[in-house]
């Protein structure tokens, strides 16, 4: 079954005859009412991808199919009637950035229903008083202010509002939660998961904070450099991580950190790795501590058990390596003949290590 949002093989770059890629093959899939958590460090092109998806950067290949429709081929009036018509919204990721200081907030939110041109003003006018009251702000006493005479969390709220008056089947979240305190965090997200209930909405939240996802996401799609690494339902994938990368960001997150799993000392390399990860193989190769020869050939992603995919070469065989000093004696012996191609050690020295 097809999800409402599908992207397949999506790759973008940037720079002068796209010298610099910054995402390569992604897949991703939303079905109507979900929640998809899509997390990785800064600069692995979480935003990008969302951008992408809606319509504001453009693909260099790839497909990005929005309820049958394909809409990574749409441009000029095409493009701008898609994006016009609200069913796929983007709350940016910056709300001081993304409001004009000179809009009130009712104007603010009025904005993208007044674009689209469907509806007269008294339709608008109850249009963003039912956004401002979803989101949990009073239109009457906050209606008539800038944003700047408001607080982080409530601009953040206005953001939402804004991004959900057009009434979207799909609501792509950027960091929605990162400059927030914990209540203000907490009551975007129970917004977020109140959207998804009670109206149906699909959500995306992009996020570098796991925490966030662990609580309201259904599945999660693990970005490193471009690639989805890793993905699937997110109790899974936080409880037994497929991907050394994935393992390496829920180590370093103690509130979602299963107990008694590793800790990120022990899924980092002891020792410098070989040569031929700056230039080639997978894309993880060169943090990676179980590193060997064949990593040289990038690894595809592919199923790894009932809604889940992994691009390693070594699911599961790498968990043996953390969970004992030395590891199975075959898979220390295929490591140190990888690092004595490159003149090192092996890189399991610290795997006994809790953290
Ligand atoms: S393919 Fe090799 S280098 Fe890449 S994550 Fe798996 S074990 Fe590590």
């Amino acid at each position: 079954m097809s999800g409402l949002l599908e992207i397949s093989g999506l790759a973008v770059a940037f720079g002068r005859r796209g010298a610099r890629p910054v995402l390569d093959g992604v897949e991703l899939s939303v079905g109507e009412g979900e929640i998809v958590g899509v997390i990785g460090e800064t600069g692995s092109g979480k935003t990008t991808l969302a951008r992408t998806a809606v319509g504001l950067v453009p693909a260099r290949s790839g497909r990005v199919v929005f309820d049958g429709r394909e809409i990574s081929g749409l441009r000029g009036r095409a493009l701008r009637a898609f994006r016009r018509s609200g069913r796929l919204s983007y709350a940016f990721q910056d709300p001081l950035r993304a409001l004009d200081p000179e809009l009130t907030v009712r104007r603010a939110v009025a904005e993208p229903l007044a674009v689209a041109g469907d509806l007269d003003g008294a339709e608008i006018a109850a249009r963003v008083d039912e956004a401002l009251e979803t989101v949990g702000l009073d239109a009457a006493r906050l209606g008539d202010r800038l944003p700047g005479a408001i607080s982080g969390g409530q601009r953040q709220r206005v953001l939402l509002a804004r991004a959900i008056v057009t009434r979207p089947r799909l609501l792509i979240a950027d960091e929605p939660v990162s400059a927030l305190d914990a209540s203000n965090r907490n009551r975007v997200l129970r917004l977020l998961d109140r959207l998804r209930t009670e109206r149906g909405m699909a959500v995306v939240v992009i996020s570098h904070d796991l925490s966030s996802l662990a609580g309201i996401a259904d599945r999660v799609a693990v970005l490193y450099r471009g690639r989805v690494v890793e993905q699937g339902p997110v109790r899974e994938v936080f409880g037994r991580p497929l991907h050394p990368y994935t393992a390496l960001l829920i180590a370093s997150a103690p509130s979602v950190r299963a107990e008694g799993g590793p800790g990120a000392a022990a899924l980092r390399p002891s020792a410098e790795p070989p040569a031929w990860t700056a230039r080639e193989g997978c894309v993880f190769a060169h943090r990676c501590p179980f590193v060997i020869g064949s990593c040289r050939t990038a690894p595809a992603s592919g199923p790894v058990g009932e809604g889940r995919t992994a691009a390693c070469h070594r699911v599961p065989e790498w968990h043996g390596l953390v969970a004992t000093a030395q590891g199975p004696p075959e898979l220390v012996a295929a490591a140190g003949e990888t690092h004595k191609e490159a003149g090192r050690p092996p890189a399991l020295s610290r795997t006994s290590e809790k953290g």
